[in-house]
């Protein structure tokens, strides 16, 4: 049985295409920012005007919050939903925000436009099957102990439901480094590319879990071929409800951001669609993938 119908590359080149707003995924390169959690109405309407004018077009934030501990800031719920529908109104930025319990699936819909499913739901497959019946566009995080067949896996759940909006994001997995909150797979990128047609973005932030890796960690990413950048930013990180020590000031995402559009700029000058696959790479055909 082909456990990856739907999400397995069928013909050199093809590329998973849709529009969210005024944005096409797959296309155009998806700079998405914002806080860790929704705190307060102020905190986020001056992130999501700082973020828009660095050149952010997606804006984040968390409403339902996974935390470890019971005891940590859960997420303000449905008013941080509609705090992020205020934020979305004032700069026009679409919004997307994670979505952990198929009951608020429904509700969460009416507020935004990408769910998010984060790393600990990958293996979710109920909270999987009811984002898939939305129809809406979905950002499925990489499982932190998944692998590529696995996380695929997961979003064949949701084009199995007939959605094929998915955005594949990495954002770290578990291994024995410990200096890093994750170990960010980058080589993961052109892996997706060989065997799905599914646009794949990278979130560096929770990747390795230090604001001072990201900016070198974000070129890395557009230079292996990512189709967008993650980012958390806080106007004071160390005073954030939580990820304080991953989490841009706005100054430093301008900066980030700023030179991850100049890099994507220079590559796409020197390839054409570049992607990350240059004369050295030819996209196989997923026949050609041993076991996918
Ligand atoms: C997040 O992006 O808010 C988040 C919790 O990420 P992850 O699921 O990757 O830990
Ligand atoms: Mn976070």
């Amino acid at each position: 049985m082909n456990k990856l119908k739907l999400v397995k590359l069928k013909n050199p080149g093809d590329k998973t295409t849709f529009t969210v707003g005024g944005i096409t995924v797959g296309k155009d390169f998806l700079n998405i920012a914002g806080p860790c959690s929704i705190e307060n109405e102020q905190q986020t309407i001056e992130i999501a005007i700082a973020v828009k004018a660095a050149g952010a077009n997606i804006l984040r934030g968390g409403a339902f919050k996974p935390r470890t501990s019971p005891y940590n800031f859960q997420g303000l719920g449905l008013e941080g939903l509609k705090i992020l529908e205020k934020a979305k109104n004032i700069t026009g930025l679409p919004v997307v925000t994670e979505v952990m319990d198929p009951r608020d699936v429904n509700i969460t819909c009416q507020y935004v436009d990408i769910l998010q499913i984060g790393t600990r739901n990958i293996l979710n497959y109920p909270l999987l099957r009811e984002v898939g019946k939305t129809g809406k566009p979905v950002l499925l995080k990489r499982g932190m102990h998944s692998t590529l067949k696995e996380w695929l896996c997961s979003a064949e759940y949701i084009l199995a439901e007939g959605n094929q909006k998915v955005i594949l994001c990495e954002r770290g997995i578990k291994t024995l480094e410990t200096y890093t909150r994750n170990t960010l797979d980058l080589s993961i990128i052109p892996a997706v590319h060989e065997v799905s047609h599914l646009p794949v973005i990278v979130d560096p932030s929770h990747g390795t879990g230090r604001a001072s890796l990201i900016e070198k960690m974000c070129l890395a990413a557009v230079a292996a071929g990512a189709e967008g950048l993650m980012l958390e930013v806080h106007p004071t990180p160390e005073a954030a409800k939580c990820d304080r020590s991953q989490q841009l000031t706005i100054q430093e995402y301008r900066k980030v951001i700023g030179q991850s559009i100049k890099l994507k700029e220079y590559l796409d000058t020197l390839y054409p669609n570049f992607d990350g696959m240059t004369e050295l790479t030819s996209r196989p055909t997923s026949l050609q993938i041993k076991g996918f």
